[in-house]
C-alpha cells in the first residue's frame, strides 16, 4: 500500500440557525450561568473544531450504513465509533480505528479534517467588532402551570455567518475514489441533521457552499444517500 495522491477538498459553511459549539464548560455548570461557545484563545474568534466537524460525519455515516453492517450496533448502542476494524468498512476505512483486531490491510486514515475558522469577511468583521455573538435564553416549561422557568443563557455563533473549511484525502489503492463519495455523503448528511449542541432544539442547521476537490466543483446535491 503506498500513497498514489492527496485531495484537497475544500469549501464554506454557512450558519443557518445560531451554532452551539460548547467550550465544554456545559457539564460543570449544570444550571449555571452561561454556556459558552469554543473560541481561538488568542483571536477570541469562533471556529469549529475539525474534530466537530469529523465526529458528526462518522456518527451520521455509521447510522446510516447500519442497514447494511449490523454488527456495528455493538458500537453504536454505546455510542462509541465503529471499532470493527475490517477492510470492507468504509468508516473504519475513512476515520480509523483503534481496534486490536484490524485487518492488516485497512491501512492508515485516510481523512483529515482541520479546524474551520471564520472566512475572510467574516473574520474582518469579528476583528472590527462587527459580529457580535447571539445569547438566546433556554427555559425549561413548567409541565403543569406552562410556565417558562431557569432562564440559561446559551451563546450561539448567529445565522449567516461563514466559515472556511478544509479536509484532506488520501488515495492508497485505486478503491479508495469510492470511499470519496462516502466523505459527500457525510457532509450531505450533516446538512440533512446539525453540527454542535442542542441540534434537536433547532441550534446547528447549515448548509455547505462552494465545495471543491482539487479545484473542481463537487455538487453535494448529486450524491446519493
Ligand atoms: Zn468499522
Amino acid at each position: 500500500m503506498r500513497l498514489q495522491s492527496i485531495k484537497k477538498i475544500e469549501g464554506r459553511i454557512r450558519v443557518l440557525t445560531g451554532l452551539h459549539i460548547g467550550a465544554g464548560k456545559d457539564s460543570l455548570e449544570i444550571g449555571g450561568l452561561d454556556q459558552p461557545i469554543i473560541k481561538h484563545p488568542l483571536s477570541k474568534a469562533p471556529y469549529i473544531p475539525g474534530s466537530s466537524i469529523k465526529g458528526k460525519m462518522r456518527s451520521l455515516l455509521e447510522m446510516s450504513q447500519f442497514i447494511e453492517r449490523p454488527e456495528t450496533r455493538h458500537w453504536l448502542s454505546r455510542g462509541m465509533a465503529c471499532g470493527c476494524g475490517k477492510k470492507d468498512c468504509p468508516s473504519c476505512q475513512i476515520f480509523g480505528t483503534s481496534a486490536n483486531n484490524k485487518d492488516e490491510d485497512l491501512g492508515p486514515t485516510r481523512l483529515i479534517v482541520r479546524d474551520a475558522y471564520l472566512s475572510p469577511d467574516w473574520e474582518k468583521r469579528f476583528q472590527n467588532g462587527d459580529l457580535p455573538m447571539e445569547v438566546k435564553y433556554e427555559n425549561t416549561i413548567h409541565r403543569v402551570k406552562g410556565t417558562a422557568k431557569d432562564p440559561r443563557p446559551l451563546e450561539r455563533v448567529p445565522a449567516g455567518v461563514e466559515f472556511d473549511f478544509h479536509l484532506s484525502f488520501k488515495v492508497f489503492e485505486d478503491d479508495d475514489e469510492d470511499l470519496v463519495d462516502y466523505v459527500y455523503k457525510g457532509l450531505k448528511l450533516i446538512q440533512l441533521d446539525a453540527l454542535g449542541g442542542n441540534s434537536s432544539r433547532g441550534c446547528g442547521q447549515v448548509e455547505f457552499l462552494d465545495l471543491s476537490c482539487n479545484g473542481e466543483a463537487v455538487a453535494l446535491e448529486s450524491i446519493t444517500l
